[in-house]
């Protein structure tokens, strides 16, 4: 039983008491704050919201709640009903709407829901807006409507429309990827993938097999799209004979690629591959969160162009891409953000952008793969006892290793000439996750023991 209130949003687990869970009262008091925030905000007598939800059993539920509260503040409601979180942040601005909320655990458990936050572009909420409308939720000084004054309910979808605008990119070669006749599988955990991937796949000339594409969020394996969890997709792709596999979380911000011999191609290559082929066409920079692979870094230099690290977080890599101009960045996790369209994490796109490179070199998925530099991640955690000062701890590694490239804008990164290790402190629990990478999982688990050794000398001497 939990509930987490952070500047992203809202999420926790659904039944209980108010307060400890995501109960109704609780949903109705934070729409409660995002309205009089964004009232606030836009300083218009109209105001429009776009909400739409992934596929989970209480996403009817959460999703009248705020459609009820929206319009008990004279917010008026575009509810696009079952949709991805890509298709809410487009329809934000395609409906040229005030902002946007998306009810969506992503990854998370069945018994999990959250919403998440968006502003007038359809973007997530920066830090000081996010505490802002925490504040309201506290504070309760909340002002609904008078009855001539509610606002209205539209519903619609914007399936269509989003899929037309990943067509339309100039980069997705719709042309070649139909000329190739891709054969796909698709794995989209019985969530909206299961909608909107196959429909885009079957525009761009694709024989599809569909498997876990019913949108009632019965989850036929854990969620997230991580290989020990795509054994199923890995083998209807031998079987079938398909070309590849494409995978999506449940509410399609992550892209993991299975290739036609079954292997991954590793959820961390989708932003590397889809780099490569935008910066073959397009000069500019990039940007991935800190514990994403260094193959990005070492494409984008190979194209003569600079990478930049940002902390990890939607948010942070959003405003770090923005900082330095960069035409297409992410998060290792499978998260393509490519501002052509728009600044948040996308899989349609990523999908557009993938096949047409693959059309455009001619290669099988698995070749494609081995073009790019190998590199493999180790995660890993050293649980401490809850009186030691974390912050000390990550302080003395940090001194230890500063004759190697450090960054400590989010916990602490180092970098050595053959892998780097990211170290990040939990908010919750007294741990500390490293996370480490390098040319063979050996390797990478070196460099992660060695940092727990580290550890573990310094925490004896504190
Ligand atoms: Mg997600």
């Amino acid at each position: 039983m939990t509930l987490i209130k952070s500047i992203s949003g809202i999420r926790g687990t659904i039944g209980g008491q108010a307060g400890d869970n995501l109960t109704p009262l609780d949903i109705v008091k934070f729409a409660s704050a995002y309205s009089q925030w964004i009232i606030k905000r836009s300083g218009k007598n109209e105001i429009t919201v776009v909400v739409g939800r992934d596929a989970r059993l209480s996403g009817e539920m959460v999703g009248s709640i705020i459609e009820g509260t929206l319009t008990g503040y004279g917010i008026n409601v575009i509810n696009i009903g079952l949709a991805t979180t890509p298709t809410v942040e487009v329809a934000v601005t395609g409906f040229e709407a005030e902002g946007g909320i998306i009810i969506t655990a992503s990854h998370n458990p069945k018994q999990w829901n959250a919403l998440k936050l968006l502003n007038e572009k359809g973007e997530f909420l920066n830090d000081a807006e996010g505490k802002q409308i925490l504040k309201f939720a506290e504070e309760e000084g909340f002002d609904y409507a008078l009855v001539d004054k509610l606002g209205s309910i539209t519903r619609s979808s914007y399936d269509n429309e989003h899929i037309e605008q990943v067509l339309g990119l100039k980069l997705v070669d719709v042309k070649a990827v139909k000329e190739r006749k891709f054969k796909i599988a698709v794995d989209a955990v019985n969530s909206v993938g299961g909608i909107v991937i196959p429909e885009l796949l079957r525009r761009l000339g694709a024989e599809v097999i569909e498997r876990n594409c019913t949108p009632d969020c019965n989850f036929a394996h854990n969620p997230e799209p991580v290989p020990e969890n795509l054994t199923e997709i890995s083998e209807t792709v031998k079987c079938e004979g398909a070309d590849l596999g494409i995978v999506v979380d449940p509410d399609v911000d992550r892209l993991a690629i299975v290739c036609e011999d079954g292997s991954m191609f590793g959820e961390e290559y989708t932003l590397v591959a889809v780099a490569d082929y935008v910066l073959s066409k397009t000069g500019g920079n990039t940007v991935s969160n800190l514990s994403s692979s260094r193959a990005l870094k070492d494409v984008t230099e190979s194209h003569g162009y600079k990478y930049d690290a940002a902390a990890v977080g939607e948010v942070n890599v959003v405003d770090k891409m923005k900082e330095n101009g960069a035409i297409i960045g992410g998060e290792g996790n499978g998260g393509v953000i490519y501002p052509e369209l728009h600044y948040g994490r996308d899989a349609l796109v990523g999908v557009g952008l993938f096949l047409s490179l693959l059309a455009e070199k001619g290669l099988k998925c698995s070749e494609l793969r081995r073009l790019y530099p190998e590199y493999h991640i180790s995660k890993n955690k050293i649980e401490l006892t809850p009186e030691l000062d974390v912050d000390a701890i990550l302080t003395k590694i940090k001194d230890k290793y500063s004759n190697e490239q450090v960054n400590d804008i989010d916990g602490v990164k180092i970098d050595f000439a053959n892998g780097w290790v990211h170290l990040r402190k939990s908010n919750t629990e007294p741990i500390i996750r490293i996370y480490s990478e390098s040319g063979s999982v050996e390797e990478a688990d070196k460099f992660a023991l060695m940092i727990i050794n580290d550890i573990k000398k310094i925490a004896e001497l504190i």
